[in-house]
């Protein structure tokens, strides 16, 4: 079987060789085994409809605005849920070299749920591109909850994992649990109902009920991240004792 990467990029005005990578895989599970209505589409809605629509919020803003020095590429990968198949092929066969890649930004899956006070990422990889997510979140009014089960292994399980071992610093983000309407217990109570209910089920699938907002809150966190980096000089780097430290710096050279 054949499946694509989709990779649309605006290039950077000074600095076009180093790219900011936004990413969110575009599959999902397809056809398979009925639910107990009968209904055997795994439509993926959250998981990862809702990123790749973030993905696409993110490019159209950047394309209306002021281009940054540096390119920012949007990447939808494919074959996430295969094990991070598309993701893996392209930073093991990159359309740009690695070496001056600045970061990658992931997101895989969107909240639903309406805002939340805090943002999260996935696992702890130890690295400045997550201080710096903490930094443009604080600006934002937000405060970083750090993923509560780290060894639960977030960080190896979607798509910045394929950079970060080429040595690339990357995250993926995703929305906090204590929610503006409700607290961390109403988050808490949404988020298990979706692992029970619909995570990898038929059933993830859009709900007009849904609140947007908390989504487009967390999308304009992002971009200034992103922008932020797209229009300086920084390249984030892994922090002494991450296991991605060493093959970043096999690269320093080319990124002086
Ligand atoms: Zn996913």
């Amino acid at each position: 079987m054949v499946s694509h990467n989709v990779v649309g990029e605006l290039p950077g005005t000074k600095h076009p060789a180093e790219r900011v990578i936004y990413t969110a895989h575009w599959d999902h599970l397809g056809v398979g085994l009925p639910d107990a209505k009968g209904d055997r589409i795994y439509n993926g809605a959250v998981d990862n409809a809702s990123g790749v629509s973030g993905l696409i919020e993110l490019a159209r803003a950047f394309a209306h605005s002021p281009r940054p020095q540096r390119t920012v590429q949007f990447m939808a990968v494919t074959a996430e849920e295969k094990g991070l198949l598309g993701s893996e092929y392209y930073a093991t066969n990159p359309l740009y070299p690695l070496a001056t890649t600045v970061a990658n930004i992931n997101t895989d899956g969107g909240a639903v749920n309406g805002p939340a006070k805090d943002i999260s990422v996935s696992g702890d990889g130890g690295l400045t591109l997550q201080d710096d997510l903490i930094k443009v979140g604080k600006q934002h009014g937000r405060y970083f909850t750090p993923d509560a089960r780290p060894e639960a292994g977030g960080f190896f399980r979607s798509d910045h994992f394929s950079f970060a071992k080429q040595g690339v610093p990357a995250i993926s983000f995703h929305s906090g649990m204590d929610l503006v309407n409700g607290g961390v217990a109403a988050g808490r109570a949404k988020a298990e109902a979706y692992t029970r209910d619909r995570y990898h089920q038929p059933a993830d699938e859009f709900d007009p009920n849904w609140d947007l907002s908390g989504m487009a809150q967390d999308l304009s966190i992002l971009y200034d991240l992103g922008e932020d980096l797209a229009n300086s000089r920084e390249w984030p780097t892994w922090k002494q004792g991450s296991e991605f430290k060493a093959a970043r710096d096999k690269t320093a050279a080319a990124r002086k």
